[in-house]
């Protein structure tokens, strides 16, 4: 990938503002720019003379009022599901303790309104935090959340993704956090253009699965538009023009149609198996975040699903889902996709994906390399007892499979299994039925797991490369930072390497090793991770197509030669050219729109 220069911007000769950032999910827009202003709650800290507190009160009084305002209006033809959640923020907004020690907190301690909100709220979600009950516990978020909202109205409000009502807009941002995109309605939402990100950032994954036009990486875009503006957005090329001329406009719209009329022409293939011209098959299975997503997994044809990132489901959600409604969620996935496989990860929470009603300190100063995924779950024994307890109960159809993230050592995997053999110990106890000889895999992205993939194949009954971590860890780039997404190689010597004795060692020890980072859903790679011996490849529904096609259009035998010569190749670029060899006979008219 191309170093991109930090002053991205330049004026076309029709006076459009031109901004190349990075295409994370194809397609083209034209909408209107909302921009989502960052979500800080900073604030100074003031001192009330006393004549003044009664005025501080009514400033109090008139915020909580709008901010009651807001949430019923946001209730107004939203999904249920998410109205519920305001439900739950509105309790708060009239529970008369917490309000009433605001207000007396102005009067005795004669601070203003925002500090003293934000030490009772403190206090509030402290004390709800140690109670024993989960249900209370979870309460934690909303108040946070609540306190959020009105801090902003004392300062002027400042807008949400909620606030958004007209369909087909463009949302500008210095970031989106995956909570955010994951909850985004995209019945108003068109495309995505945001300051930071990368080509594995979150946001990146989710706006590609939402099949929204997304470009990341744009340094500043969000200081250089305002609301209104006209902005198209080639989620494709990573192209986004302010204000465009009408003639591109006109292009562009002639483009989309012809894009997407390609698409539909490759949802032919739906039905057709994923095997090369010489007859070789491999697994191609699609990767989902929430359940809701399966019904995408069905349309595009996919084996199964290869990945559950069950963090989401959790995020999507006010409180953390019990036992049941995992159950629940687990097995309607797995029925529908039967007699596919349904592989589900435990919980990839840290990082950059976090769940505010844990009660849980989740600052830290590196936190790709901190607290996060399987390390996470390991110290949270009751959490993860009760994901792996409903992950087994959804398993009695026989077509369910777990998946350890981030796994770097034997001792992760030996203990995970000891939770999971406890698990199953509580539901004999139960009487609930579950398959004793659940498959369990681990995530290949961390380097030292696919250096000592030979000591871990004894324990587990599958690999999974997830490339975006890995090439993250091996490459030592942070996924999130577009100022360094241009050393963002999946081509790169060490990661081909990493890959192939991954899938040597999982061979020689007689198990599967299946690629379900982003690397597979492009099709130009697709020649060559067949060649390297990948049993599955799990993607994006939305690439699946594409991928099945470039499955499609090789022989085994030569992505064999291919990836035999990649092998021995000294740079990432001269790996591409190997590559871009052989996929040029797949769908060339789509990969020059959307690549
Ligand atoms: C990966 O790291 O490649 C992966 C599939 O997991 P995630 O993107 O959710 O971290
Ligand atoms: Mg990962």
């Amino acid at each position: 990938m191309e170093q991109i220069e930090h002053s991205p911007e330049t004026q076309s000769a029709k006076g459009e503002q031109v901004f190349r950032g990075i295409g994370v999910s194809p397609g083209l827009v034209i909408g209107p720019v909302f921009v989502r202003p960052p979500q800080d709650d900073s604030f100074v800290e003031r001192e009330i003379p006393r004549e003044e507190v009664p005025r501080e009160i009514a400033r109090f009084e008139t915020a909580l009022i709008e901010t009651r305002r807001q949430l019923r209006e946001f209730q107004q033809g939203c999904d249920p599901a998410v109205a519920s959640i305001f439900d739950a923020h509105l309790l708060i907004l009239d529970d008369r303790p917490f309000i009433d020690s605001i207000v007396t907190g102005i009067e005795s301690r004669r601070f203003n309104a925002e500090l003293v909100l934000q030490d009772v709220a403190r206090g509030f979600m402290q004390g709800l935090s140690r109670v024993k009950d989960d249900y209370v516990r979870e309460r934690v978020a909303d108040v946070q959340d609540v306190t959020r909202r009105v801090l902003h109205n004392l300062a002027g409000h400042k807008s949400t993704l909620a606030d958004i009502r007209t369909a087909g807009t463009v949302v500008v941002a210095n970031d989106l956090s995956p909570s955010e995109i994951v909850t985004i309605d995209r019945n108003r939402v068109a495309g995505i253009a945001l300051d930071l990100g990368s080509p594995t950032a979150h946001a990146a994954i989710l706006a590609a699965k939402f099949g929204i036009p997304a470009v990341l990486g744009l340094h500043s875009i969000s200081r250089e538009v305002r609301d209104g503006d006209l902005l198209l957005v080639d989620g494709g090329k990573g192209l986004v023009i302010v204000n465009p001329s009408e003639e591109r406009r006109a292009q562009a719209l002639r483009q989309e149609e012809i894009r997407r009329g390609i698409r539909t022409g490759l949802l032919e293939l739906r039905d057709k198996p994923a095997e090369t011209t010489d007859g070789y098959r491999v697994t191609l299975s699609a990767n989902i975040e929430v359940p809701q997503d399966v019904e995408a997994v069905l349309e595009c044809g996919a084996a199964g699903v290869g990945l559950f990132r069950t963090e989401y489901f959790y995020m999507a959600r006010t409180e953390v889902p019990s036992e049941d409604e995992q159950f629940e969620a687990y097995s309607g996935v797995a029925q529908k996709v039967a007699p596919g496989g349904l592989i589900i990860r435990t919980l990839d929470l840290g990082g950059d994906k976090f769940l505010s009603n844990l009660g849980v300190q989740w600052e830290e100063s590196n936190p790709f390399m901190g607290w996060r995924a399987i390390r996470f779950c390991l110290a949270q024994p009751d959490l993860f007892r009760t994901q792996l307890r409903a992950i087994l109960r959804a398993s009695v159809g026989g077509n369910v499979s777990i998946m350890y993230p981030m796994i770097s050592t034997i001792d992760e995997i030996v203990r995970a299994n000891v939770i999971l053999e406890q698990a199953k110990k509580e539901l004999m106890e139960r009487g609930h039925p579950f398959n004793p000889h659940i498959e369990v895999g681990a995530m290949i992205e961390v380097p030292s797991a696919a250096i000592v993939a030979d000591l871990l194949a004894p324990y587990v009954n599958f690999f999974s490369l997830g490339t975006n971590d890995l090439i993250q860890y091996t490459l030592a780039i942070d996924r999130g930072n577009e100022r360094v997404a241009y050393l963002y190689e999946p081509t790169h010597p060490a990661i081909l390497r990493l890959i192939k004795h991954t899938i040597d060692v999982g061979h020689r020890f007689g198990i599967w090793t299946g690629i379900c980072g982003g690397m597979a859903g492009d099709p130009l790679m697709t020649p060559l991770l067949l060649g390297l011996g990948v049993d599955e490849m799990s993607v994006n529904p939305a690439a699946l197509p594409l991928v099945k096609d470039a499955l499609r259009s090789v022989s085994y035998a030569e992505a064999r030669v291919v990836a035999d010569q990649a092998l021995v190749a000294h740079s990432a670029e001269d790996v591409h050219e190997l590559s871009r060899g052989l996929t040029n006979k797949v769908a060339p008219e789509i990969l020059e729109l959307e690549q």
